[in-house]
């Protein structure tokens, strides 16, 4: 894949192959992160990354469009079906700016938009102080309810009541429960605002079929194609038909420039393969492995916020074990695993430090590991958590963990073979 790099710029090559290497020996539990398949390797790297394109199908600003059209239409068309949904734009280039472009098709400057808080698992573009959107619109949050650390859907309703929004969001980063979008999607219907869903995270799981779907539910629902979706980095927005209009227009021009025909091409890809029962059992296991380790993470002494997961991550409160979010996501980084920090609800750390981390099953999973490797993965965990300064124990630990993810390769053999 690397032929050409490897002659004229061998410096960056070799990062490459660092990367490749490090994937490989690395246990990968970030809750963003997936593998992409070989297809959606070569088609973001096709020919199509050289046509420049604005507008949609059929009513283009440059000619040379009619291959393009027929990439597009066919992402379309099998997104549409993948999700049983009514409209899809699919010119996206992200998670956020799928978002950016709902907030251009129905927002002015000054529109109230109520979110789910952001260290309880809200995302940045839903209304950080450091995004630019909290410039342009007056953000309002909803939170957890401390006791189940559920959604509080009594006080959502209550404060949408007293805020009025325009928009109201659901999904989130670090959720790791199932959402009720037909609650949230009554109380947006009850104080007249639009309802979007950011699938970001779940969109894998949504596809097949293992968690229940937002589709019929929010008017707008965004979504990243990465994370449990598997493919390009990208992203798609989905609508009811009597949004299209307003969405196509908000999407181009409104938000975003020319279109990424390369990753539209690895993206009508991988609508084709999320239909398959391959993808359906690797969204199956997943699910199976975020609850196994739930489990064997609370033998081990772990608190996991909310009791458990339903989709494919799970937040684990350390404050039992005596160690920060921080100096456990060193402290497994050193041997090989990573997680990331994380907050839990109503955590008393910085941000910088937090009392958890969030854990993420997809990117083992798709390698192929079961809740045999899961509950070996916990007892490591759980030995880095008991001594994670004790070099002789991080080596030991370092050791199993190495052994355990060389049973199970990112790529099949040779798969980046130059020749
Ligand atoms: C990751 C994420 C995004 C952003 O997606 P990118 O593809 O990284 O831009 C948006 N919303 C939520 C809830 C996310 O988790």
């Amino acid at each position: 894949m690397l032929k050409v790099t490897r002659q004229t710029d061998p410096d960056l090559a070799k990062l490459v192959d660092l990367e490749l290497e490090r994937q490989e020996h690395n246990i990968e539990m970030i809750a963003s992160e997936s593998t992409a398949p070989l297809a959606v390797m070569e088609l973001t790297g096709s020919v199509f990354t050289n046509k420049t394109l604005e507008g949609y199908p059929g009513a283009r600003f440059q000619a040379g469009s009619h291959i393009a059209d027929q990439v597009e239409t066919m992402a379309v068309e099998r997104a549409k079906e993948l999700y049983g949904a009514e409209h899809c734009n699919i010119q996206s280039y992200s998670g956020s700016t799928a978002n950016y472009s709902v907030f251009a098709s129905v927002l002015k400057p000054g529109d109230r938009v109520l979110s789910m808080r952001l260290d309880q698992g809200g995302h940045l573009t839903h209304g950080s102080p450091a995004n630019w959107v909290s410039k342009i619109y007056e953000f309002d949050f909803y939170a957890m309810d401390p006791e189940t650390e559920l959604i509080d859907y009594d006080a959502l309703e209550k404060k949408a009541e007293e805020f009025k929004p325009k928009l109201i969001i659901a999904g989130a980063s670090s959720y790791s429960r199932l959402i009720d979008y037909e609650r949230i999607a009554e109380t947006a219907k009850k104080v007249g605002a639009y309802f979007m869903v950011d699938m970001a995270h779940i969109a894998g799981l949504v596809a097949a079929g293992v968690i229940p779907s937002p589709i019929p539910y929010a008017d707008f629902v965004t979504s990243s194609t990465t994370k449990t979706f598997c493919s390009a980095r990208s992203g798609m927005v989905f609508c009811k038909a009597e949004h299209a209009k307003l969405l196509d227009k908000g999407t181009f021009p409104g938000a975003l420039g020319s279109i990424q025909l390369h990753t539209m091409a690895a993206k009508a890809w991988s609508f084709k393969y999320a239909a398959t029962p391959e993808f359906k059992a690797i969204m199956e296991q997943v699910v199976k492995n975020a609850q196994c380790l739930a489990e064997e993470l609370t033998k081990h002494g772990f608190r996991i916020v909310s009791g458990g997961t339903d989709n494919h991550l799970l937040v684990a409160d350390l404050r039992n074990k005596g160690i920060t979010g921080k100096a456990f996501q060193n402290a497994l980084d050193s041997i090989g695993i990573t997680v990331n920090k994380n907050m839990v609800p109503f955590d008393p750390e910085k941000p910088s430090v937090t009392s958890g981390v969030r854990i993420g099953l997809t990117a083992v999973t798709q390698r192929g590991l079961k809740e045999g490797e899961i509950r070996e993965i916990a007892e490591i965990m759980n030995e880095v958590a008991n001594a994670p300064a004790d070099e002789a124990n991080l080596a030991a630990c370092k050791a199993k963990a190495q052994a355990l993810i060389a049973r199970f390769p990112l790529y099949p053999a040779g798969a980046f073979d130059e020749n």
